[in-house]
């Protein structure tokens, strides 16, 4: 089968030619319908090869839904044909973590050598993918993989994120996101969807203000460093209830903190290794900053709701497997409005 595959540290992905994958014990062959480009992938391959994690050649794609195509000796409760996307952040399944449905903080993972598909394991960038176990598949129940296979990460980890400070979000706040593209562009829709709040949405592209406009911000605004005071205007001095950084560089992260009321979340999701130092006269009194990763199943299966109820909708472009080095290149400058989604198989 073909796949895109990161192969050498600093080197461009490529397409190629790799065995095709036959579903072992308890594990579950997708063909795949579509496959989402995450800037992460991005970062992964400017990672330097002194601490790089996985093993190379690495087949790309964190994103992935398709139709079974063969099940492994044992799988039950899923059939050939059936039409599921993929949850990605898969854990043990059994550790204290696992157990509250949290797999993306598995304790265990590492130890146990479980990556997700894309980053470790064998990506969704290919016509087949081989998951491991049935249970990191979640029924499509109609949505249209192609828009839907970015609510995967690009949903699901937004989602989480907001979902944490919703509580904050009431009447009268204001969210503010930062990074209006693949989950930013997402985040304006979530919030919109879950919160009376005011969103207001950051980005250095004019193109990408237009498109947080398009999806429901109250306002978009140029990110530069008169950003925080701009949205201290707008909240009359107060600052936002909801600061959601999805650049997660230096700049952004201090602007983050500067732009936080008293009591606010910041909540760091880009992994671009901006830091954002707490403390008194650092903050506002009792800000809280975290940096999620992913999402549960659970809340994927909710974003998925979301989505078939037309609360949300991602914006894709579309390209064919061959194509998928010039996602990459467009999504590396900037130029991918919404999700670039990868169709394997036409
Ligand atoms: P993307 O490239 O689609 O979107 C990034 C957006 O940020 C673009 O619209 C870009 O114009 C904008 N931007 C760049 N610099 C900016 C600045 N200084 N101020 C405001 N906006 C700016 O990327 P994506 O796929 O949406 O990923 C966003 C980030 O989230 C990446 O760092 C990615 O690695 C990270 N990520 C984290 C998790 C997690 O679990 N924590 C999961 C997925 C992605
Ligand atoms: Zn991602
Ligand atoms: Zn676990």
């Amino acid at each position: 089968m073909k796949a895109v595959q990161y192969r050498e540290i600093g080197a461009a992905p490529e397409v190629v030619t790799v065995p095709d994958p036959e579903p072992g014990p308890g594990q579950v062959l997708l063909k795949v319908s579509a496959a989402g480009v995450c800037h992460s992938d991005i970062a992964v391959m400017e990672w330097p090869a002194e601490n790089f994690p996985y093993r190379l050649p690495l087949t790309l794609g964190h994103e992935g839904a398709g139709v079974v195509a063969a099940i492994g000796a044992g799988v039950t409760g899923i059939f050939e044909g059936d039409p599921v996307a993929v949850y990605g952040p898969q854990g043990c399944g059994r550790c204290a973590k696992c157990s509250q449905g949290k797999e993306n903080y598995c304790t265990r993972a590492a130890e146990l050598g479980i990556f997700p598909p894309g980053l470790g394991a064998p990506g969704a960038i290919a016509e087949y993918l081989l998951v491991d176990d049935a249970r990191f598949l979640v029924p499509l129940h109609g949505l249209d993989p192609v828009t839907s296979v970015p609510l995967t990460d690009a949903g699901l980890t937004p989602y989480h994120a907001i979902k944490r400070s919703l509580p904050k979000l009431v009447p009268g706040s204001t969210a503010v996101v930062i990074g209006s593209g693949g989950l930013g562009h997402v985040a304006i829709q979530l919030l919109r969807a879950l919160s009376p709040a005011r969103v207001v949405a950051l980005d250095v592209a004019e193109p990408k203000l237009e498109l947080a406009r398009s999806v429901g911000a109250h306002e978009a605004l140029l990110s530069d460093d008169r950003a925080p005071g701009k949205v201290r205007e707008l909240t009359g001095g107060l600052g936002a209830e909801a600061v959601f950084d999805f650049v997660g560089a230096q700049p952004t992260v201090t602007a983050a903190g500067a732009m936080a009321a008293v009591e606010a979340d910041v909540t760091i999701v880009g992994i671009a290794g901006g830091a954002l130092p707490v403390g008194i006269g650092t903050t506002a009194f009792e800000v809280t900053v975290s940096a999620p990763y992913w999402g549960s199943r659970a809340e994927l299966v909710e974003v998925l709701d979301l989505a078939r109820a037309g609360a949300i909708e991602v914006a894709v472009e579309t390209y064919g497997l061959d194509e998928a080095p010039r996602a990459y290149e467009r999504l590396h400058r900037g130029q991918v409005q919404g999700r670039a989604v990868i169709l394997p198989n036409g």
